[in-house]
């Protein structure tokens, strides 16, 4: 029998939260922390060291011996310096535990071993580690004991960000200022605050420990380099929605239970389409606290994975031929008073600040479509984005029919007078209950998709941070509606201002509006003629970062700076040149030391067989038939591997970081193609006995 145990009673045990700060802070220092969480005030050097103090006491009494300040670098994962609460020894003997208010708020680690695309020399290693206390601590428990862990800012010694969350705080507190201003011409007075809120929904996949570590490639790099595919793939769609295999439902217990202890609303979990591949979806939360979560969420998905004696894979790309993973950002903004931006309400036609705040984002995304798509950009992501499984490499938005009727109506009328009601679902079953119809089907194939009050962006990678789309999304927003506001708070008929205002925006942006079949090629061919860009792969989509426009946009609303923007993109490049050539020198080391010593082998065994049977006077053509096959993928691979061999070479003689990331996706990574190919004809025709390391049916079918 498993454990039992009640999710009421274990939700949120190991956080730092508004009730434990209730039960544990003076009611002034709470009512001030609350403030500065509100980003009304700053925290006075005396509330911080009670509120350092209470954490303290809190966290040890749930066995922590450490803390640490816990930030996001540009690596893609997060990272951690530890410390204990000890104090010096006393003249006693005995120490104390201490934690102090400056601890809590600031950290120092070396800035200069962390990316900072040419910001940090590595002479000038300072870096600071801020807290940001609008996301809560919490106390994490593993086999090395408990921590208490202070989610954190991280910037260089005079200020930029080298970090995911600084941004994203900045990004944050833009749509605040311009959305609020929004509101307002709707006389909306009472709200204080509007903030985007996200759930994002994580995919990925589950592999055998031991089978796992047989497989360098995946060991390296996190994706299987070499793979012919099983006489199964997904094509029976049997997998999607199945029926949960008891170790991954084990596993998936183990890892819901974890993060409910760590406040992450684990809500949702099911097979997804390709073998081995899940997802799990948290209910959406406060931009800010869902990237941690996710972070978060993607740490204990790993660690729980190994405790299991699996591997949680969370690259984008695991395995050529089937599905590959990755993570929807579900976006929306809401205010203190309750009221979502993005909620259309029955009859959308009336609801004309919903109308306003659609056709703004209309703008946003086909002004800035070249950001949104690099926000979601990553080496692994190449191999999905416009692959017929993940949403194109073109930006568009999907509307659905009832909105896109109103958009119409307007653009074509000058008026929207009706919205589409859709009804009841009738199910022709007496004993089943007749639905009611969502005003609007789904759309499996955009990148950016209504779906009921929110926006759902489909593009981010399985392995990613969201911080960057939601920067992004956060910004470009902002923008639309500071520049809506800007006219219509001027305006001296406001109605009549805002109804011609949403006709223009309507009529203006309406080409990123795509409803249909986003995989087919007509679509390509439709998006070409709309002037939409189709960026299709990462090296390409880096330059928006630094475009005049994407300087501009990111300088006005103080989340970038161009010299930010500038280091961000050396990062990317250098990220991608990195990769590639792991990739690249590990297909070498596995074609060298496993691959070729195998091929060998057999087809010695082969040539034993091919003279035992000719010496016993018979056919033993088939033998030499099997031989030539092999003995010519054998040399192909041979030549390929000095041709990869040789373009790793240049690679890194190549300087500029963009040109060094072109010469790798243009030629390394054709030279890695090359050599695939003869690689996995060599596993169809090689004993699978022989065969060195795990096969893809090994890996996705039997866990
Ligand atoms: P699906 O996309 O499969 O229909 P759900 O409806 O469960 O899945 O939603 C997916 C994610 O969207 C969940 O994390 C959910 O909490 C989140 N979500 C739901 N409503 C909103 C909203 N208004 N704003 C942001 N995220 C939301
Ligand atoms: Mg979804």
């Amino acid at each position: 029998m498993s454990e039992r145990f009640n999710v009421a009673d274990i939700f949120g045990e190991n956080v730092f939260n508004d009730t434990v700060m209730k039960e544990r802070l003076p009611k002034n220092v709470y009512k001030n922390l609350r403030l500065t969480m509100d980003g009304k005030q700053e925290l006075s050097k005396e509330d911080a060291d009670v509120v350092a103090n209470a954490m303290k006491d809190w966290a040890i009494e749930k066995g922590a011996t450490h803390y640490t300040h816990w930030f996001q670098p540009l690596t893609g994962a997060t990272a951690e310096k530890h410390d204990s609460f000890i104090s010096a020894p006393k003249s006693n003997g005995k120490v104390l535990m201490e934690f102090s208010g400056k601890e809590l708020i600031k950290g120092e680690p070396d800035a200069s071993s962390f990316p900072s695309g040419g910001l940090r020399a590595t002479f000038e290693a300072r870096g600071y580690t801020a807290w940001d206390c609008t996301s809560p601590a919490f106390v994490r428990e593993d086999a090395a004991g408990a921590t208490l862990i202070i989610p954190t800012a991280f910037c260089s010694y005079t200020g930029e960000a080298l970090d995911q969350k600084t941004p994203l705080l900045r990004s944050m507190d833009a749509i605040n200022k311009e959305a609020l201003r929004l509101v307002r011409l709707f006389g909306n007075t009472e709200a204080t605050k509007v903030t985007p809120s996200v759930g994002a929904e994580q995919e990925y996949f589950i592999v055998d420990r031991e089978k796992y570590l047989q497989r360098k490639d995946l060991v390296f790099s996190g994706r299987t380099l070499f793979g012919g595919m099983p006489p199964k793939g997904q094509e029976l769609d049997d997998h999607y929605f199945g029926a949960i295999r008891e170790r991954i439902a084990a596993y998936m217990k183990d890892v819901n239970k974890e993060l409910w202890k760590l406040g992450v609303s684990a809500k949702t979990q099911h097979n997804e389409v390709a073998p081995a591949q899940h997802e799990l979806a948290p209910i959406y939360a406060e931009c800010n606290i869902a990237t941690d979560n996710n972070q978060l969420t993607m740490e204990v998905m790993k660690k729980v994975a190994y405790r299991h004696g699996l591997v949680c894979l969370l690259h984008e790309k695991p395995f050529a031929g089937v599905n590959g993973s990755g993570k929807h950002n579900n976006w929306s903004m809401t205010t203190d008073n309750g009221v979502n931006l993005l909620d259309p309400g029955k009859t959308p036609h009336e609801n004309i600040q919903f109308l306003l705040v659609l056709g703004c984002i209309m703008k946003a995304v086909d002004t800035h479509a070249d950001l949104l798509r690099e926000s979601a950009s990553n080496v692994g992501n190449d191999h999905r984005l416009g692959a017929n499984e993940a949403p194109p490499a073109i930006i568009s938005m999907f509307l659905g029919e009832q909105l896109e009727d109103v958009v119409m109506q307007l653009i074509d009328k000058g008026d929207a007078t009706s919205s589409i009601q859709k009804g009841k679902l009738k199910t022709g079953v007496k004993s089943l209950p007749d639905l009611a119809k969502d005003a609007t089907d789904r759309n499996r194939t955009s990148p950016f998709a209504f779906t009921g009050n929110k926006f759902e962006f489909r593009m981010v990678g399985s392995a990613d941070s969201i911080a960057p789309a939601n920067v992004v999304l956060n910004t470009i927003v902002a923008e639309s509606f500071k520049e809506v506001c800007d006219e219509l708070e001027k305006a001296e008929n406001l109605d009549m201002a805002i109804h011609d205002k949403i006709k223009e925006l309507f009529t203006k942006y309406h080409r990123i509006v795509f409803n249909g079949n986003g995989y087919s090629d007509e679509w390509v061919a439709e998006a070409e003629k709309r002037g939409l860009p189709n960026i299709r792969n990462m090296v390409d989509a880096v330059s928006a970062l630094t475009t005049d426009k994407a300087v501009k946009l990111f300088e006005e609303f103080g989340v970038f700076t161009k010299t930010e923007l500038e280091s961000r993109s050396e990062i990317k490049y250098e990220a991608y040149s990195k990769a590639i050539n792991i990739e690249a020198k590990t297909m070498l080391d596995m074609a060298a030391k496993q691959i070729v010593p195998a091929v060998v082998s057999y087809s010695t065994e082969v040539a034993n067989s091919a003279l035992a049977v000719a010496e016993v006077g018979c056919d033993n053509s088939v033998q030499k038939e099997l031989l030539a096959d092999i003995t010519t993928e054998l040399k192909a691979v041979k030549e390929a591997q000095a041709k990869l061999s040789e373009a790793v070479c240049k690679a890194a003689k190549v300087t500029g970081a963009k040109e060094q990331a072109v010469f790798y996706r243009d030629v390394v990574k054709t030279a890695m193609d090359e050599l695939r190919k003869p690689a996995d004809k060599l596993e169809m025709l090689v004993d699978e006995e022989y065969w060195p390391f795990p096969q893809y049916e090994d890996l996705i079918f039997e866990v």
